[in-house]
């Protein structure tokens, strides 16, 4: 299956990703992830999109759609993946579908922006694995430290308050359209992200698996 999951910052895109895509046996692919990582190895890529996060906007497309070309071409991909933080703009998604990617399912999870505040303050990412942690919410099993890594986790420079507000502006004004886009197609289906993150995960599983044999008896 070829999947992308959508939704605000902190809507929990990233912590369903990997309840999904471990049990779907798929890898999930995070631009933002991709792009912290070039950032922490100082490579050209993470200087040119340094200053756009730490400001809470988009890194120029040229640069995320050559670095998702490149991802989804690799042999690890060629049994399906789960987009994780792309298309976020019109303009992305159109350039998905000119990469001739076909697309089964768009989950989109909706948070309140009340709770998004919240969510960011509490949150703690594994530099190692990209897994996201919430020092109430989804605490680890050892203080401050990955569950699957070991690695120590810290809080995302990006994640204070001021720049949250403005990923969510840029999150309204920018990505929220790509979800009409993808309706129009009939490939969204939307989730309440206002509930456990079991719940949720149990949700999107169902949604999946009744696709899945709609998919069978469509080929049959
Ligand atoms: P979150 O999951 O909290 O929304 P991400 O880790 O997905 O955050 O993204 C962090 C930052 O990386 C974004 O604020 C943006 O600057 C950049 N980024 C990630 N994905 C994209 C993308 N598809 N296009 C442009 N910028 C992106
Ligand atoms: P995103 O990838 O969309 O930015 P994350 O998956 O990193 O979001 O989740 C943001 C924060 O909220 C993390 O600290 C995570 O542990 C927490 N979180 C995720 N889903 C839920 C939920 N359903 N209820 C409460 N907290 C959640
Ligand atoms: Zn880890």
């Amino acid at each position: 299956m070829n999947l992308i999951i959508m939704g605000a910052p902190g809507a929990g895109k990233g912590t369903q990703a990997q309840i999904i895509t471990d049990k779907l046996g798929i890898p999930a692919i995070s631009t933002g992830d991709i792009l912290r990582g070039a950032i922490k190895e100082g490579t050209e890529l993470g200087r040119a999109a340094r200053s756009y996060m730490d400001r809470g906007e988009l890194v120029p497309d040229d640069i995320v759609i050559g670095m998702v070309k490149q991802y989804l071409s690799s042999e690890r991909c060629k049994n399906g993946f789960l987009l994780d933080g792309f298309p976020r703009s019109i303009e992305q998604a159109e350039s998905l579908a000119r990469l001739g990617v076909k697309i089964d399912a768009v989950l989109a999870i909706e948070v309140d922006d009340e709770k998004i505040v919240e969510r960011m303050s509490g949150r703690r990412v594994c530099p190692g694995c990209g897994a996201s942690y919430h020092l109430k919410y989804n605490p680890p099993k050892t203080p401050g430290r990955c569950d699957r890594c070991s690695a120590e986790l810290y809080a995302r420079s990006d994640d204070n308050p001021e720049t949250v507000r403005t990923r969510l502006a840029t999150y309204h004004r920018q990505t929220e359209p790509v979800k009409k886009y993808y309706a129009g197609q009939g490939l969204l289906i939307t989730v309440d992200g206002n509930q456990a993150i079991e719940e949720i995960s149990k949700i999107i599983l169902d949604a999946l698996s009744r696709l899945g044999s709609k998919n069978d008896t469509d080929k049959k």
